[in-house]
């Protein structure tokens, strides 16, 4: 089957792109860049894109699907529904289901699950210990063979110097990027926000930047030691991006993530108790988000990433230091871009389609995808950066509802997903 996306603004930072193309798909595959002006092939199905960026399908790098273990909170399917609705094409869950994705048969769940629901690519990323528990390494090549494009222990992060050396030592040999969670748990155990005048003020147990800084900088002395590739999940502080920016000067091989959230808000957003500002890393202060801005306008972020983390309405009502980490982002994702990012003059829209497409692909790297180039995947994008409207929690695909953008209105959204050449969601 043909179709053809017409009209449409076509950009392909990999390709050097940034024009009006009309984009011809035939199989699945995007088989052809056509000028405007050329006459539409016949038999064809045609979308109508004026108006809209045409962008190469976003990815997701870090999201948290609940399958296996916790389904009433997410599943596979209802994570790929939320996906598609919030522009991402393909998305890379986590190894903390129940049981932890640390073998190759959890992994092939993952895939199949997502093949069944027939929505989004999903991409694994597999455990780096065992049960996550920081002990003993796990099968990183038997997940690889089964899809597995990353090891992360995530929020549990290996404390052991010794065994993360190892670990980056054997990721290294399979060509896995290891993605930590930086967290010094020695200095950052039993806080619940970010450690400074807000966490005092508001009487709650702070977690500092510097539980962030220490391993951030751990971890690019292993990686320079074991020339693994470190990918810094959720970077969030100061220090953390200061050591990244110097380790890339340097050549050692890192990359990092920021979430629509960390360059969003900051610790105030904790002052109304609000368990839905509760996630880990911590919403940090003032300070931290102009570094965060600075190292996204200046490239040493490389991604965006939601860090998608569902939670029951019943775990998230209970009181601010028993509930757990983390929040819903795949639908609010590329909104917060264009209001934070886009129209504030932080980054353009080739940069965000870079750091939303192009780069998770290069890093995790996934042939095909993160370009249009005639021949690669036709998992598409459509944006348009003049849309308003305004997000709801009670309208959210995912399953789950812990979202502290409820209410908030947005101007740019993602208007159509095709994954594979097959339109997906239309908003
Ligand atoms: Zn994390
Ligand atoms: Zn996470």
């Amino acid at each position: 089957m043909k179709l053809l996306i017409k009209n449409g603004h076509l950009i392909d930072p990999v390709e050097g792109q940034n024009s009006g193309k009309n984009l011809l798909i035939d199989d699945g595959k995007v088989a052809g860049w056509l000028g405007q002006n050329e006459k539409t092939p016949a038999d064809i199905e045609v979308f109508d894109a004026s108006g809209l960026v045409v962008a190469p399908g976003f990815i997701d790098m870090h999201v948290h699907l609940r399958e296996p273990g916790q389904e009433h909170k997410e599943t596979i399917a209802s994570g790929c529904s939320a996906a598609v609705a919030g522009g991402w094409t393909s998305i890379c869950p986590m190894p903390n289901t129940n049981p932890v994705n640390d073998n190759a048969a959890i992994t092939r769940y993952m895939i199949e699950q997502a093949e069944r629901a027939h929505v989004a690519n999903v991409f694994p990323i597999g455990a780096v210990t065992k049960s996550s528990d920081g002990s003993e390494l796990a099968e990183m090549g038997e997940m690889k063979a089964a899809g597995a494009v990353a090891v992360s222990d995530d929020g549990r992060p290996v404390p052991n110097a010794g065994i993360m050396r190892r670990a980056m030592q054997y990721a290294r040999d399979f060509d896995l990027p290891v993605v930590d969670h930086c967290e010094d748990k020695s200095l950052s155990s039993g806080g619940v926000m970010h450690e400074g005048r807000i966490s005092l003020l508001l009487g709650l147990k702070g977690m500092p930047a510097l539980a962030e800084d220490i391993d951030v900088v751990r971890d690019i002395l292993l990686a320079k030691d074991t020339g693994a590739h470190v990918h810094v999940a959720h970077v969030s502080t100061l220090g953390a991006i200061e050591a990244v920016r110097r380790a890339k000067h340097e050549g050692i091989n890192v990359t990092c993530e920021v979430t629509p959230h960390h360059f969003t808000l900051t610790d105030r957003a904790v002052e109304g108790y609000d368990t839905n500002t509760k996630m880990s890393p911590p919403l940090r202060s003032e300070e931290h988000l102009e570094a965060i801005i600075e190292g996204i306008k200046d490239g040493t972020i490389d991604t965006i990433a939601t860090d998608h983390a569902p939670h029951h309405s019943d775990e998230k009502a209970l009181e601010y230091d028993r509930s757990p980490f983390g929040i819903t982002g795949l639908e609010t994702a590329v909104g917060l871009t264009f209001n934070e990012l886009i129209h504030k003059g932080v980054i353009d829209l080739v940069r965000m389609v870079e750091m939303c497409s192009s780069n998770p692909a290069r890093i995790f790297r996934l042939a095909g995808r993160g370009t249009l180039a005639v021949g690669s995947i036709a998992d598409i994008t459509l944006l348009d950066p003049n849309w308003d409207w305004t997000y709801s929690n009670s309208d959210s695909h995912s399953k789950s509802r812990n979202s502290p953008f409820d209410g908030w209105s947005f101007h740019g959204a993602a208007i159509a997903t095709f994954v594979s050449g097959k339109l997906v969601y239309r908003r």
